[in-house]
């Protein structure tokens, strides 16, 4: 615990974490942080918190931070700090001489769901008002971009339908592919009240995590299936559903497009989609996967949580829409208790989707081809927008390699660790001929940087983060920008710089506009926020106070769309050579790549990732508990210290990314889901061996 003295003053503000969005009392001594007292009255976390957003804050004082900006001619050259005013200026020439040479889609912009909504919105209004393009892409595309497309496909919103305290009504609730302990650990202890009351889970997860059997809780049902096979076990589960006569023919009748649930129906009767046709390929034992089937259809409301184990596959989209098929299919939709619930990885992910970091949807989630969005943003910000979708991240590093795509604003993300193929993102970023990181230490990435700007913290900003259950919160500068600007007002900088008209003097009137341009924000602003303490998006004349539940008595959409969910095997295949299925995931006290976490005191309690081996395959290799190993995939290779244990099944190996280290991302291959380009973090084929270390 960092404490260095007695406060004398505090200020409410949000975790920058994760998307639980705990609220904290942030107390001050003069310029001083002293410590983060978790806020009772905060509505996503009544006065808990976890070891992340209490402690691990440190990072803002760390001896590493950059708070002067830098350039350098070549990445090859050390880098020269120079006063803002040059950086900026050297920044919007180069921008603009590259535009002139190699054409107006050269260039682009990646936000992060690290950033406030304010700043990715000015971001994304740089981008399209600035480059003139729709070349902007965020970090969601690497997380919950299925979850985007999936949601939005088949309720409407693209976003999840309930509010935390809502598990409290669940009798049954199913987690599949998330792990609440270690990634969301606030909620996950609401959750765990819950079951220690009564309510019934399910797991669907490769690996036996803590919630699986915890104290006092256990699973009914643990579901391990074959990682890559979740679209396979979820068709089995609408099977048992839909041929075992225990879907809820009224609710869909009401709610959900009758033809279209015909359609779904027969296809997932068929019985090459039954639990005993698919148990060889997915593992997991039909009598199991009947009795999950039958417990969330039958067992009272129904509640599906989710998280990367879903969204990070080549099918993820499709396994977002099995999970929806799901919940129309039992009527576990629009009341408390039930409900589809991403579980949102960081703080800002929702905020992200919503703001229009997408390259192919402004704010609202409104498509760019949509004429009269569009105009309605060229009467207010005076310049014609561009009507093609931008490129993704990944296709801004394909473009590079072939020559046609040559600058790159990257404002809180590193995507050199954080992506996966490294080889490719380097190779993406070599080519380039200007690189613009702004963010706070000078990350993986900035290796291939020509401009550095510095960033500020969560602590020395105003602005707003939406959780996952689309609670906007205020957070507020509780010290001065150690660098002398807000993130947002260096985008402005920029902007202006770049001839596009920006004149904001606070965040709150980055709000104003983004509640003047989208429908659900309609009624949102910071005075609002510091009266309620929390808004729920949509928030406008129809529900002024937001909106905990959404879909109550009717779709966004109108009617309910079931898909049809076909399951296609992933192109990476297990075999002689690489006989192992690499999935990876979270640890408490560390944070995604570590670039905050690693930089306090939290470091303490997770030195290394580790490579955890089930028993069998290890002895077959000859591994020790502890004993360096190497791990290769078709992408790469990289050594890890290897864990012994039966948490994982035997043909499954599981690593956390928390340390550059690892190289985690060094190994994954670039399959990606079919429809959003979300990596497919997690499934790996690997062979394991002993070694001697890196
Ligand atoms: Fe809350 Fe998440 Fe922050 Fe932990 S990391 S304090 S659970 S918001």
């Amino acid at each position: 615990v960092v404490e260095i003295g007695t406060p004398d003053r505090s200020v409410i503000t949000t975790c920058a974490y994760c998307g639980v969005g705990c609220t904290f009392r942030a107390e001050m001594r003069g310029e001083e942080l002293v410590r983060m007292v978790p806020w009772k009255e905060g509505k996503a976390n009544r006065g808990h918190s976890c070891v992340k957003g209490r402690f691990a804050w440190g990072y803002a004082n760390h001896k590493e931070r950059i708070l002067n900006p830098m350039i350098r001619a070549s990445i090859d050259d050390p880098w020269r700090e120079v006063s803002w005013e040059e950086a900026i200026a050297h920044t919007a020439a180069e921008f603009r001489r590259i535009q002139n040479q190699y054409g107006k889609r050269s260039i682009g912009g990646i936000t992060s769901s690290r950033c406030t909504n304010e700043e990715t919105f000015l971001v994304q209004k740089l981008i399209r008002a600035g480059f003139g393009n729709n070349n902007v892409d965020t970090c969601a595309r690497v997380c919950h971009s299925p979850t985007g497309y999936g949601l939005k496909t088949a309720f409407g919103t693209s976003a999840g339908t309930q509010d935390f305290d809502s598990v409290m009504a669940a009798d049954v609730v199913v987690i599949i592919g998330a792990n609440p302990t270690d990634g969301h650990p606030v909620f996950a202890s609401r959750l765990k009240r819950r079951l220690r009351q009564g309510a019934q889970l399910i797991v669907i997860d490769p690996r036996r995590t803590d919630i699986v059997r915890s104290p006092h809780v256990e699973a009914v049902e643990h579901l391990a299936l074959r990682p890559g096979t979740n679209v396979a076990v979820l068709t089995a589960m609408a099977h048992v559903i839909v041929t075992e006569g225990l879907v809820n023919e009224a609710f869909v009748r009401e709610r959900c497009d009758w033809s279209e649930f015909e359609d779904w129906a027969e296809f997932v009767a068929d019985p090459r989609h039954s639990p005993e046709a698919t148990e060889l390929m997915t593992q997991v034992p039909a009598a199991n996967l009947r009795a999950a089937a039958r417990l969330y259809a039958t067992g009272g409301n129904g509640a599906i949580y989710y998280g990367l184990g879903v969204t990070e596959h080549s099918q993820g989209s499709t396994t977002v829409l099995a999970i929806a098929n799901l919940a129309m299919a039992t009527g576990n939709l629009g009341r408390d208790g039930v409900g589809v619930n991403p579980l949102r990885g960081q703080n800002n992910v929702q905020g992200a989707c919503d703001m229009g970091s997408f390259p192919h949807e402004l704010s609202g989630y409104r498509h760019v081809s949509d004429d009269a969005a569009r105009d309605m943003f060229r009467d207010l910000w005076g310049v014609e927008l561009d009507h093609e979708p931008g490129l993704r991240i990944p296709n801004m590093l394909d473009a590079a390699v072939d020559g046609t795509f040559k600058a790159l604003y990257i404002q809180g993300e590193d995507i050199l660790q954080s992506d996966p193929d490294t080889r490719h993102v380097s190779a993406g970023l070599a080519a380039m001929e200007c690189v613009v990181v702004h963010d706070l230490f000078l990350n993986e990435t900035a290796n291939y940087a020509h401009v550095f700007l510095p960033g500020s913290t969560f602590l020395e900003k105003n602005g707003t983060f939406t959780n996952a259950e689309r609670r906007i919160q205020l957070v507020r500068k509780v010290m001065q920008p150690k660098n002398g600007y807000e993130d947002w007002e260096i985008t402005q900088l920029l902007a202006r710089a770049l001839d596009c008209d920006m004149h904001y003097g606070h965040a709150s009137e980055i709000m104003d506009e983004i509640a003047a341009v989208t429908p659900t924000f309609a009624g949102v602003s910071f005075a609002r926020l510091d009266e309620l303490g929390s808004i729920q998006w949509p928030c406008n004349d129809a529900a002024p106070e937001g909106t905990p539940v959404m879909h109550i008595g009717g779709f966004a959409r109108g009617r309910g769309k079931f898909v049809r969910t076909e399951y296609v095997a992933t192109e990476e295949r297990t075999g002689p050579r690489f006989p192992l299925l690499l999935t990876t995931g979270r640890i408490l006290s560390q944070y995604n790549v570590g670039a905050q976490t690693r930089r306090t005191e939290n470091s303490r309690w997770h030195e290394e990732d580790r490579l955890e081996i089930h028993p069998h395959d290890a002895e077959q290799r000859g591994v020790l508990d502890g004993d360096w190993v190497t791990v290769v995939s078709r992408a790469g290779d990289t050594s890890l210290r290897a864990l012994i244990t039966d948490r994982v099944a035997p043909g499954v190996v599981y690593t956390t990314f928390h340390h550059p280290s690892t190289q985690a991302n060094v190994i994954t291959t670039d399959n990606s889901d079919w429809a959003t380009n979300c990596p497919e973090y997690k499934v790996t084929a690997v062979q394991v061996g002993r070694s001697n270390g890196p």
